[in-house]
C-alpha cells in the first residue's frame, strides 16, 4: 500500500486526525462508508430554497477550548449564530434554558437573580419544573423515566439564576458561513490526502500501517460480545409554503403526549442569509426518538452499567492490534458534541503509532 495510514470513518474525528496526519507528512488513505463524507454533520442543500438542511438533526459548534477553536477556523468562518432553544408546554412557549426568563414566566412571578436559589430549593417549585420540562421530554428521548438515565444527560442543561437565554455556556459557536459540507471538504483538502466513499472497513482487512477508525466498536468485532444499545431517532422532513413557521431554530415539545421531542427549522441557522429567510418557503423536521437495533442509525449512546462493562470488553478486544485507535462518537461510544469529537482527535498522539 502506498499510504502511510488509514483512517476509517470521515465524520469530524476521523476528518481532523486525517488532517493532522497530512500536515505530519504522512500519506493518508481515508474510508468512508457512506457516499459523502462528514458524518452525521453533513447537510444537504434545499435546491429551490438555499436552505441548508442538517439531515442528521440540528448541528451548532459550540466550544470553549481554545485550541478547538483556534483549529477549525483554520478552515471556516463562522456566522455568528447564537444558539437558543425554546420549548413548548401545555400551549405557552418558554425561553430554555433553566434560568429566570423560564422560572419567572412558568410561575407568573418576579424573581431577581439572589432570590432564585431559595426559591427553587422549594421542593414543589423544582419538581413543577421538572414535571414540565425535563420529565415529559426526557421519557420520550430515552424511552424511560429519567430516574433511569444518567444525571450527567440532563445536566448538560445549564441552570442559571438570569435572564441569559443563549442554550450554551460555550464563548464560542456558530454554524459555518459555506455550510457545514466545507469543513469537511477543507479538512480532506490536502495533498497527502486520498479519499474514498462507500468504502467501508472490516478487521479483516487490517493493514500494517496505522488505522484510525471511527465506526461502531461491536460491529468491528461482528457482535462477538453483543451489541452495544443505542437511541436512535426518526427525522420527518416536511417543505412548507411559508416564510416562518415557528419563528426560531429549535422549538421543544417537552409534554409526553406530543409524539415528537422537537422541531428544527433549519433556515434559522443562517440569519445573514437575507436571500434565504426572505424566501416564501420554510422546510421542518419534526425529531421522533426511537428504539435502536443492530442496522438503524445510532444517535446517543445508552449508558448503563451493563453497557459500560460491555464496551470495556471491546475496548480489551481492540487493544489486541497494537497498530488500531479506534475514536469518535461511535468507536468511543460516547456523547460527544462536535467540539468534543475535534479536541479528541487533536489529542491523538500520532507520532507514537506511527512510529515517530
Ligand atoms: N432535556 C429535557 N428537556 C428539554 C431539553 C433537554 O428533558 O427541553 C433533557 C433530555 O434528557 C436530553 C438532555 O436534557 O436528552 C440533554 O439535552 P440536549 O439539548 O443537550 O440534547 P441534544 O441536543 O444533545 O439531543
Amino acid at each position: 500500500m502506498e499510504h502511510d495510514c488509514l483512517v476509517a470513518g470521515a465524520g469530524i474525528w476521523g476528518c481532523t486526525l486525517a488532517r493532522r496526519l497530512a500536515e505530519a507528512g504522512r500519506r493518508v488513505l481515508v474510508w468512508e462508508a457512506r457516499a459523502a463524507v462528514g458524518g452525521n454533520v453533513r447537510c444537504e442543500t434545499d435546491a429551490e430554497t438555499g436552505i441548508e438542511i442538517h439531515i442528521y438533526g440540528s448541528h451548532i459548534f459550540h466550544t470553549h477550548d481554545r485550541a478547538v477553536w483556534d483549529f477549525v477556523q483554520r478552515f471556516i468562518e463562522f456566522n455568528g449564530y447564537q444558539h437558543k432553544v425554546l420549548a413548548t408546554y401545555k400551549g405557552k412557549v418558554y425561553h430554555l434554558p433553566l434560568g429566570l426568563t423560564l422560572i419567572n414566566k412558568f410561575f407568573g412571578v418576579e424573581l431577581r437573580p439572589d432570590e432564585v436559589k431559595e426559591f427553587m430549593a422549594d421542593e414543589s417549585h423544582s419538581s413543577a419544573i421538572f414535571d414540565a420540562f425535563f420529565r415529559g421530554y426526557t421519557s420520550k428521548q430515552w424511552g424511560k423515566p429519567p430516574e433511569e438515565i444518567d444525571p450527567s444527560i440532563i445536566k448538560r442543561v445549564p441552570v442559571r439564576d438570569n435572564y441569559d437565554t443563549n442554550y450554551y455556556n460555550d464563548y464560542w459557536q456558530g454554524i459555518p458561513s459555506d455550510g457545514y459540507n466545507s469543513l469537511f471538504d477543507r479538512l480532506l483538502d490536502h495533498q497527502n490526502i486520498t479519499i474514498e466513499c462507500n468504502r467501508a472497513f472490516s478487521l479483516s482487512e487490517l493493514p500494517d500501517i496505522p488505522t484510525y477508525y471511527s465506526g461502531p466498536l461491536d460491529r468491528l468485532f461482528d457482535y462477538k460480545f453483543g451489541a452495544l444499545p443505542w437511541r436512535s431517532l426518526r427525522f420527518e422532513m416536511e417543505k412548507l409554503p411559508l416564510a416562518d413557521f415557528q419563528g426560531t431554530s429549535v422549538m421543544n415539545y417537552t409534554e409526553a403526549s406530543v409524539p415528537y421531542t422537537r422541531i428544527h427549522e433549519f433556515k434559522h441557522y443562517h440569519p445573514e442569509k437575507k436571500d434565504v429567510m426572505a424566501t416564501p418557503k420554510t422546510v421542518i423536521c419534526r425529531e421522533y426518538p426511537r428504539h435502536w437495533e443492530p442496522g438503524d442509525e445510532p444517535y446517543y449512546p445508552i449508558v448503563t452499567p451493563e453497557s459500560t462493562a460491555l464496551l470495556d470488553k471491546y475496548r480489551e478486544e481492540a487493544r489486541r492490534y497494537p497498530n488500531l485507535v479506534v475514536g469518535g462518537r461511535l468507536g468511543g461510544y460516547r456523547y460527544l458534541d462536535m467540539d468534543n469529537a475535534m479536541s479528541a482527535a487533536l489529542e491523538v498522539p500520532i507520532d507514537a503509532v506511527c512510529g515517530g
